[in-house]
């Protein structure tokens, strides 16, 4: 398994040509040809926290917040699943809905409509997870964000890296499949911090991860500065593909965004094999503005990226 200097090279140095090969080689003995797509609910917008990146943010006080009701939830749920989503994903910002309302939503999609629910609602309670555990939920996306312990916490005003790893490791230890993932891109993030992003997927051993570039957001502290780029992005991808081969991983929509027309197929190119299509209802989609220009990748885009990489789906009603 390839170490810290190896995954920097790869990073850096190897040639895109036989690192994407490399990659894909790996995907495919390792998850075959078929691409999962999950069916991505963005519930709320409202958030706690003041990421210094995310336009969702506490005090972005230039968005309109939304909570979509339970019906418009179990209904979208019932959308993607009919379209042929193998998962739904409920995600939103932290702290801002109750966590017995959304156990009854859990419930009633895992009971109803027969599929795994994956949660990503940030960094709560253990009797939160406890419960919508219990309710039926068994994955969990929460992202590192970087494993760079004093980035983070310039990045996340009160809050740390250990309390993130502490959730992440107390999500496995209720039976979750657990997701993390990085961003790539982020001021003050150096190459080697990336490898090290790399490795910490690894060691934490999770099942997902999610590796997407930052693209910065009017209306957030981050506005003014550069991007990640895709390349480098692609080049993460395929370096945790190298590094841990079981990962289930995303082409983000933050790919999609950079490049709407091929950056997921691209992704799925690089190492990446699964979609995640977006179930919001357009007028709540519009006010989920994690960054600028966020694509809103359906199932058509799903199938065409799928496609377009010569992978295979099993999507219905396109
Ligand atoms: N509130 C939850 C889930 C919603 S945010 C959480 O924070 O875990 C989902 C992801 O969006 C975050 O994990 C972060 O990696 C990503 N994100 C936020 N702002 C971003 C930006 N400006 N550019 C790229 N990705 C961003
Ligand atoms: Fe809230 Fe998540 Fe955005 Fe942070 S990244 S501000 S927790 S929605």
């Amino acid at each position: 398994m390839p170490e810290r200097a190896e995954i920097l090279h790869l990073l850096c140095d190897e040639p895109a040509g036989s690192l994407r090969q490399e990659a894909e080689k790996i995907t495919l003995a390792q998850k075959g040809s078929h691409v999962f797509v999950r069916g991505l609910l963005e519930f709320s917008n409202r958030c706690k926290r003041n990421c210094l990146y995310c336009g969702l943010r506490a005090q972005n006080s230039t968005i309109r917040r939304y909570l979509l009701p339970q019906e418009a939830i179990i209904a979208s749920s019932e959308m993607a699943v009919a379209a042929g989503a193998d998962t739904v994903v409920l995600q939103a910002g932290e702290g801002c809905f109750d966590a017995g309302w959304l156990a009854d939503i859990v419930r009633e999609i895992t009971s109803r409509l027969g599929v795994p629910v994956t949660l990503s609602v940030g960094e709560c309670a253990r009797g939160d997870y406890e419960l919508w555990r219990k309710a039926g939920a068994n994955r969990y996306l929460l992202r590192h964000e970087t494993s760079d312990a004093a980035l983070y916490a310039k990045l996340h005003p009160g809050y740390s890296l250990e309390n993130r790893l502490k959730c992440l490791r107390v999500l496995s230890s209720l039976g979750y499949e657990v997701g993390s993932g990085f961003m790539v891109g982020l001021p003050g993030q150096s190459l080697e911090s990336i490898a090290d992003d790399i490795l910490l997927c690894r060691k934490l051993n999770v099942d997902m991860a999610g590796i997407g570039p930052f693209i910065p957001q009017g209306g957030t502290p981050l506005a003014a500065g550069q991007g990640g780029s895709a390349d480098l992005a692609l080049r993460a991808v395929a370096a945790l593909r190298i590094a841990h081969p079981r990962v289930n991983q995303p082409a983000t929509t933050a790919l999609a965004s950079l490049d709407p027309a091929r950056g997921q197929a691209e992704g799925l190119r690089w190492g990446a094999n699964v979609l995640m299509a977006s179930f919001t209802p357009p007028d709540a989609a519009k006010d989920y503005r994690i960054y600028d220009n966020k694509c809103r990748v359906n199932m058509q885009d799903a199938a065409r990226a799928i496609e377009e990489a010569g992978r295979t789906h099993i999507l219905k009603n396109i």
